[in-house]
């Protein structure tokens, strides 16, 4: 509920003067309409590898710029649009566009993976793995460079149910990622029954790690927990080179975050790819 107030304080005054109900109503309306404009478009966020630090993939993020150019963030809309099930339309509508961005990089020789966030709806939608495969064949790309993001709190909340979906999204190539890893309430078991293939250690985490002990001890616990599990690594909120070379030295394996580059629209990656010099470099 405060999430949805929060949301909703953003669209305009004439929303934030009507009673929740009828405000929900426009709110949906706006965002309806925004998707089918094609003002909501991914933007992509680079990911490195320690150790060469090269850039190797991106994680698309959804971006609303309205038709006045302010932007609204993924915060202010995302849950509205999960309220009222139009949260596939812009499940597919992102997958569907940034799937269409990697298959241009892939024909300039820059090959990334692709990380696409997913609603917790997708855990209860029997249709969603063939849905996101054809979506994804349809561009041009292989399901397998593809990791499709859950977070942690929305993967337990339903674990038995979504147990199936996850697994048959693993049997057509996706890769699975736990988003803002250590922030949910997952116990060891259910962890080791889903068929995660990555694990992304939240930015709480890695922001003042270097002094914060407590800190330190929760990364390398999770560092430990995905070797043993052989889950992919990402530290999320990467922003000094005091964090890179700490997560180095821990043997993580890839960085995102404003040190290698914010998110950026479509246009502008290959040139952040470019310009990119990690400390190995
Ligand atoms: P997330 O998936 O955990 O994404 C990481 C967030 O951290 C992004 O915020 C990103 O811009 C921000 N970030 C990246 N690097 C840094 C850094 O160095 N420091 C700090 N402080 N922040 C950094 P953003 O783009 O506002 O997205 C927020 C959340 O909204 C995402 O969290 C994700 O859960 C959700 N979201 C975004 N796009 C989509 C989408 O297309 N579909 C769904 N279902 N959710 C989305
Ligand atoms: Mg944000
Ligand atoms: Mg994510
Ligand atoms: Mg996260």
């Amino acid at each position: 509920r405060d999430k949805l107030a929060h949301a909703l304080a953003a669209f305009d005054d004439r929303v934030e003067e009507l009673p929740v109900d009828s405000a929900i109503e426009v709110a949906v309306a706006t965002v309806r309409e925004a998707l089918t404009a094609g003002e909501i478009m991914p933007w992509f966020q680079p990911q490195a590898r320690f150790g060469s630090g090269k850039v190797v993939g991106v994680e698309a993020l959804a971006r609303w710029r309205r038709p006045d150019g302010t932007m609204v963030q993924p915060s202010r809309f995302i849950p509205v649009v999960e309220r009222e099930g139009l949260v596939d339309t812009l499940t597919d509508h992102i997958l569907t566009h940034a799937c269409r961005w990697k298959h241009d990089w892939d024909d300039q020789g820059l090959h990334l993976n692709l990380s696409v966030n997913v609603s917790p709806s997708t855990l209860t939608d029997a249709g969603a793995a063939d849905r996101y495969q054809k979506i994804v064949e349809s561009q041009g790309v292989d399901p397998g460079e593809v990791v499709l993001e859950l977070t942690e709190s929305s993967v337990m909340s339903d674990a038995a149910s979504g147990l199936s979906v996850l697994a048959r999204l693993r049997l057509k190539g996706f890769g699975l990622s736990i988003d803002d890893f250590g922030t949910g309430y997952s116990s060891l078991a259910q962890l080791s029954q889903i068929p995660f293939t990555e694990l992304k250690i939240d930015q709480g985490f890695v922001a003042g790690a270097r002094d914060q002990p407590r800190k330190r001890a929760v990364i390398e616990a999770s560092l430990d927990l995905a070797r043993k599990l052989e889950l992919e690594v990402v530290a999320e909120g990467v922003e000094t080179l005091d964090e890179w070379q700490m997560l180095a030295e821990m043997d993580c394996g890839m960085a995102q975050g404003y040190l290698i580059s914010a998110p950026v629209i479509g246009t502008e990656l290959t040139g952040v790819v470019s310009r990119w010099r990690s400390p190995e470099m």
